[in-house]
């Protein structure tokens, strides 16, 4: 880089509206990868300090609050005032508890320590109570953990998106997260991996149906999600995973939160694969986690699309993932059942699958029988 003369680093007139094309995203400011207890806490005190906040409210989940959680209180709580609430469950009558707890307790931040409820409760919870928001997630078992994206159970056991804030500081407790149960990364490298089709169906539908589309969203999306699919010939079932790999895992979460924040909506993370495990949901099927039935829905709709998608199945398969209904406790039949609902469960996201269920539903049901029932034979045979 040359040398800036006098003249070149002079203030110089700067229009105030953005010209056409250029956007201002919210975007998170902070992100700390930390490997210690003591890390995280002497990052989270430091960062409070420089933005002003001192009246902190935790929200931690059960697990979590001996996991981290009570050291992050008791080194806060030397210095500042501090709250802690145990929340219970991703429900809007946590958050409305989350809120009223902030109100009598004049919190000025909300800090979320826990898996993916616990940060969902704080996320909406502050968006609501107009709070900064921080986000400590104890396990990396889907994308939520610095998305602006919640998901809760409200009246009814509906189960509904919010439109939230994504964290304004993201500490993430590495040390913590790699020993999380091997099921949670296998579901985070699901969740992660099924980008890739979320992204070639974004296309589809911009294409198609002249959807808002996101260049930077869509690129952000894809390569958070090849960190981790050209690392797939290093994996196996029974091998335990290196530390590189729950980086890739980690990085690739948070660069996947940023794509929705960028886009302002879950599209670059979420397509056709996310309303097969949205209709799992709808109808109480099966024992998977999210990142799993997102697995199971990827098998089925990597094929709508062109060969290179095929590489989220083999990641799916490298890592000892479930790739069929049946190995998260659904009958293929209920499976298909819940597919013929996938245009139902988010009416406003048009995605190919859902498009080809009202369109020509034996189609879909043929393709049903040649991923999930064909994933059986080969799962069997690899016995
Ligand atoms: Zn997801």
């Amino acid at each position: 880089m040359t040398s800036a003369s006098p003249a070149a680093s002079a203030p110089v007139d700067v229009p105030s509206a953005a010209p056409r094309g250029v956007r201002a995203p919210e975007l998170p400011s902070t992100l700390v990868f930390a490997h210690s207890d003591a890390a995280v806490a002497d990052a989270l005190a430091q960062t409070l300090a420089e933005l002003g906040l001192h009246r902190p409210l935790f929200a931690l989940g059960r697990a979590s609050r001996n996991l981290l959680g009570r050291s992050l209180v008791i080194d806060c709580g030397a210095q500042l005032e501090c709250a802690t609430l145990e929340t219970s469950g991703a429900t809007l009558e946590e958050v409305d508890r989350l809120q009223h707890v902030a109100l009598k307790e004049k919190a000025d931040v909300i800090i979320s320590c826990g898996g993916g409820q616990t940060l969902d409760v704080g996320k909406y919870g502050a968006a609501r109570a107009l709070l900064p928001f921080f986000a400590i997630p104890t396990q990396a078992s889907h994308d939520g953990i610095c998305s602006p994206v919640a998901v809760l159970r409200g009246a009814g056991d509906s189960i509904n998106s919010y439109g939230a804030r994504a964290p304004a500081a993201l500490f993430v407790p590495v040390h913590v997260i790699s020993r999380a149960p091997r099921r949670t990364l296998v579901s985070g490298m699901a969740d992660l991996a099924a980008n890739l089709i979320a992204v070639e169906d974004w296309r589809w539908a911009h294409r198609v149906r002249g959807e808002p589309y996101d260049d930077y969203a869509a690129l952000l999306a894809q390569s958070a999600a090849r960190l981790l699919i050209g690392r797939r010939h290093l994996f196996a079932r029974e091998r335990p995973f290196a530390a590189e790999d729950v980086e890739s895992l980690v990085h690739g979460l948070v660069l996947s939160g940023l794509a929705m924040a960028l886009a302002g909506s879950s599209r670059p993370c979420s397509g056709p694969e996310h309303l097969i495990s949205h209709a799992f949901d709808a109808l109480e099927l099966g024992t998977g986690s999210h990142g799993e039935q997102v697995g199971v829905g990827s098998v089925l709709a990597s094929r709508l699309y062109g060969a290179e998608l095929e590489q989220v199945v083999e990641l799916l398969r490298s890592i000892g993932a479930p790739t069929t209904p049946r190995a998260i406790g659904i009958s293929f039949e209920d499976a298909v059942r819940a597919l013929k609902i996938t245009h139902l469960v988010r009416p406003e996201r048009h995605t190919l699958l859902s498009t080809a269920v009202t369109a020509d539903p034996e189609f879909v049901i043929d393709l049903a029988h040649n991923s999930w029932l064909d994933s059986d034979a080969s799962a069997s045979e690899g016995k």
